[in-house]
């Protein structure tokens, strides 16, 4: 051995005593118990699932996206670990362009006008503001709008990450106090006197009936948790006790009075995250940890969650037929039509007698705000096969690396509009279009144009032009085709359009 070599070798000994230590006794056979996982919380799901058995993609996902211990966006710090830009794993419409939160923030002002100017009670809220980018670029757009400006109450925005919180409320409030609350943390937008309120979940938000929202949420339904299903013909193999009228029990054989149904139509069945024993018994080198794997029997979720919907309903008959469904996006879309609309009708309670009543969301009289959801996703289609991961640019495995790769999934624009639909009659819902043709709408050219003219430094000229290049040209995956853009506006009868969905700025 080389003295360099000996040196690693001793350090990693000093570091791993006990893995290199089994590792050198079984000739580099290393056990469960022993092996090296590829992050801290690749180990603690695999205990999990060495527990509980194979675990739906969305708890997985949960886990390596928002997991306090680990999780890519709750505990990656900035600098070295940048979760977007350059240095990071991706880079998102709002970081690559000022012009697209300026965009954005005209768009709200032309919403605004449009119902009337209200002239107090508006919330700006964000979900998922990563960097505060985009909401940074909006508000230095409404300072142009005293009437505007003068109408926000309050800016909400929803964080499951304390890193991108403490990121956010440096670039919307510099140095203004954070000071906690009941339901998340709070401090001051250093643009105008008006509250920034953070909380982790949207429903820590109260619905208040004369509020007017105005709901963001860039490249947030993409990371939200997803399961994935797959329709399985009858079979004797998936009903295995088909004709029996006799069963073996702990104390013998017993008879049946009714002998067990065969399942005679389609099932589906829930695709799950299970160890690779490849990798965890064998220890077999570049073997995945992690695989996907079809459950053998029903899930609780397999049995409820295609059923919410006629889309995925019509499918089941069809074997081999698989859909991804994201019943937590569908949950923010239903809340955001609600806050926007108004709830169709009180929600059932099933509150135990003596517990407190949970509030229901209001009915609202006059329906106003919106919500703007920019991602990507499928138009029409039902997602399949779309978890993916990414890591500095890259394209990697989806389960590969817990923790230290961004996952994500497509995002079904047409589930989402149906939950907000059936959550509030008071909304309807337009687009989604694509990203390319929302920004045009909205007037990227003469804005570019605008900014260009300005600009005399060359380097400075070039970003602008690539930057504008890379959020509208439609060819291949380029950004404006693949991102789009889908509004949640008040109920008029489909009579007016919002702008950027075919209709004009009214003023
Ligand atoms: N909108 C930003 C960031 C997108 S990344 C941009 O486009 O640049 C996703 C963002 O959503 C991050 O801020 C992440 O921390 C947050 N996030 C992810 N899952 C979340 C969840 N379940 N609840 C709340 N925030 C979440």
């Amino acid at each position: 051995m080389n003295p360099s070599a000996r040196r690693a070798w001793t350090q990693l000994i000093r570091k791993h005593p006990t893995q290199i230590l089994a590792c050198t006794s079984r000739r580099c056979s290393s056990t469960f118990e022993t092996r090296q996982w590829s992050t801290p919380l690749a180990q603690t799901l695999a205990n999990a699932i060495k527990v509980t058995g194979p675990i739906p993609i969305a708890a997985f996902m949960r886990q390596v996206l928002t997991s306090p211990d680990g999780g890519y966006y709750t505990t990656r710090p900035e600098g070295e670990g940048e979760v977007f830009g350059k240095k990071g794993d991706f880079v998102t419409s709002p970081e690559i362009s000022q012009v697209f939160g300026e965009l954005v923030g005209i768009w709200t002002i032309a919403e605004w006008m449009a119902q009337g100017r209200k002239r107090s009670g508006v919330q700006l809220m964000e979900v998922g503001p990563g960097k505060g980018t985009l909401m940074d670029d909006m508000l230095r757009t409404f300072r142009n709008f005293k009437s505007f400006t003068s109408s926000i109450e309050g800016i909400y925005l929803v964080e499951a990450s304390p890193t991108l919180r403490e990121v956010q409320k440096h670039l919307l409030c510099g140095g203004a106090s954070m000071e906690e609350t009941d339901i998340g943390h709070k401090s001051t937008c250093k643009y105008f006197d008006v509250p920034v309120i953070w909380v982790e979940d949207i429903r820590l938000l109260p619905h208040e009936e004369d509020k007017t929202p105005f709901i963001f949420a860039h490249e947030f339904f993409d990371a939200l948790p997803i399961h994935a299903f797959e329709s399985i013909p009858p079979s004797p193999e998936n009903a295995p006790q088909e004709n029996v009228d006799q069963i073996m029990t702990p104390t013998g054989p017993t008879k049946l009075h009714k002998p067990l149904k065969v399942a005679n139509t389609p099932q589906w069945r829930e695709l799950m995250v299970t160890l690779n024993p490849k990798a965890v018994d064998e220890d077999l080198p570049d073997e995945p940890e992690f695989q996907l794997t079809r459950a053998k029997a029903s899930t609780p979720s397999s049995l409820v969650i295609p059923e919410i919907s006629a889309r995925y309903r019509a499918l089941k008959s069809q074997p081999g037929a698989t859909i991804e469904v994201s019943p937590e996006s569908r949950i923010y879309a239903s809340d955001f039509a609600r806050r926007i609309g108004g709830a169709s009708e009180p929600p059932r309670t099933t509150a135990r007698k003596g517990a407190p009543a949970a509030t229901p969301p209001p009915a609202k009289s006059v329906p106003s705000g919106a919500a703007l959801i920019m991602d990507y996703g499928t138009q029409s289609t039902i997602p399949i096969n779309s978890l993916r991961g990414i890591q500095h640019h890259r394209n990697v495995p989806a389960l590969s690396s817990p923790g230290q790769v961004d996952v994500s999934a497509d995002v079904d624009f047409t589930s989402l509009a149906e939950a907000a639909i059936d959550a509030s009659e008071g909304v309807e819902v337009h687009g989604p279009v694509e990203q390319g043709d929302f920004l045009q709408a909205m007037g990227i050219t003469e804005r570019m144009e605008q900014l260009l003219r300005k600009v005399t430094d060359d380097e400075k000229k070039k970003t602008l032009e690539t930057g504008w290049k890379r959020l509208t040209e439609k060819g291949g995956g380029s950004m404006g085709k693949i991102y789009k853009v889908m509004a949640i506006v008040p109920e008029n009868s489909g009579q007016r359009r919002p702008v950027g969905f075919g209709g004009g700025i009214s003023m």
